[in-house]
């Protein structure tokens, strides 16, 4: 981790702390209210809970913090991408999406772009560059794409767009403000779902937008108090609590990834092996250069669906769900999710066990199925 990052880090879990005054909780409140003491007309403090929340504002600074730009939080990952589309986007727009990438953005696009006018193409990640970016208003990367794993160059994407005249848009969700920066290397705008590893304990969606571009943040901000896309107060709570220990979460999970990844290249019942931090991944090149940690999904293939099933739920330490980032470990069968990838494709999601005590479980399941 680089030394602004580990700085960032420490300062996080103090940012509440240097503003309490004397009988004040250490922790955050909880504020649960639909409505505030408001008399007279002037503005500048909370009045209706559809404009603003003060936990909202407490997980909003701390996200802020660690992506070193303005963030607005969101019910979940999918309503901070809504809000992107709908504030920038406007008809007779074409928008360039990932092909093999979190597929409901594409789903959103397609089911209620199209009506607006608004058209869309898809590119595969990994040769996101060929083509270039003329006639774009909007390019969308998802650099590594869920769950194939290939990676695009995120400051090329974004120079050879922002030459075109195009906005860019990278989803982070994978990597967390911990494994990659995707603002530093010229996107225009970051959406991620906290609902991940942000959040890590699998009980809250949330999601947020960030922005240098003070523009792009009045109109995401403007749109979630007029559409009502709004997350809940117990949600934002939650988060706060989650983000405090994501640094801790997130170096376990990513160095266990690394070990289990080389052990798991060697296995042969498994065709494949994709993690950006094997030497020989098609990714791995590109990782180096971009990202801080090599993540903590290692996607996997097997020879059927039902060897991938086997895997998968006779490992005594994987959770059988779908998402990923949890303290948990936890794997899915992608063609389950529609994705474009073979029948026996499994995405594991390492969570925070120990990783021996992981390894051991993996591997009895592997060697179960002979
Ligand atoms: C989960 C996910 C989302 C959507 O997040 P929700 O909180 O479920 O709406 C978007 N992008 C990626 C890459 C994701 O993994």
């Amino acid at each position: 981790m680089s030394e602004a990052l580990q700085s960032r880090a420490a300062t996080l879990v103090h940012l509440r702390g240097k503003t309490l005054k004397r009988g004040d909780s250490v922790p955050l409140p909880l504020t649960m209210a639909s409505t505030f003491h408001a008399p007279g007309d002037s503005t500048g403090f909370h009045q209706y809970g559809r404009f603003s929340n003060p936990t909202w504002d407490a997980v909003e600074e701390m996200l802020a913090h660690l992506e070193n730009a303005p963030c607005i939080g969101f019910p979940s990952g999918m309503a901070a991408i809504a809000a992107v589309y709908f504030t920038q986007l406007k008809a007779g727009d074409r928008i360039l999406l990932p092909a093999d990438g979190y597929p409901t953005g594409r789903g959103l696009a397609e089911r209620y772009l199209g009506k607006l006018g608004v058209s869309f193409d898809t590119r595969p990640t990994a040769t996101f560059l060929d083509g270039g970016f003329a006639g774009y208003r909007l390019v969308f990367i998802e650099s590594p794409s869920n769950p194939a794993l290939d990676i695009c160059d995120i400051a090329a994407v974004a120079k050879a767009a922002h030459a075109e005249g195009a906005i860019v848009m990278a989803d982070n969700t994978t990597m967390t403000p911990f494994g990659q920066r995707p603002l530093d290397l010229g996107v225009d705008i970051l959406v991620a779902a906290d609902t991940k590893a942000p959040n890590g304990h699998s009980d809250a969606l949330f999601g947020h937008v960030a922005s240098r571009d003070p523009d792009i943040i009045a109109a995401v901000k403007d749109w979630r108090q007029t559409s009502g896309s709004i997350p809940g107060a117990m949600d934002a709570w939650m988060l706060h609590r989650g983000l405090e220990t994501l640094e801790l979460r997130f170096e376990r999970m990513c160095n266990t990834a690394e070990v289990l990844a080389r052990r798991l290249k060697e296995r042969k019942i498994l065709q494949l092996v994709r993690y950006p931090g094997l030497e020989d991944d098609p990714s791995h090149n590109l990782a180096r250069a971009q990202m801080d940690r090599f993540g903590f999904l290692i996607s996997l293939v097997l020879a059927s669906e039902e060897q991938a099933e086997d895997f998968i739920n006779g490992c005594s330490l994987i959770q059988a769900a779908t998402s990923f980032g949890s303290v948990h470990s936890s794997a899915e069968r992608r063609t389950r999710r529609g994705d474009a990838v073979p029948p026996g494709f499994v995405r594991l999601a390492v969570g925070c066990e120990p990783a021996e005590e992981l390894w051991a479980a993996i591997k009895a399941s592997l060697d179960r199925l002979g």
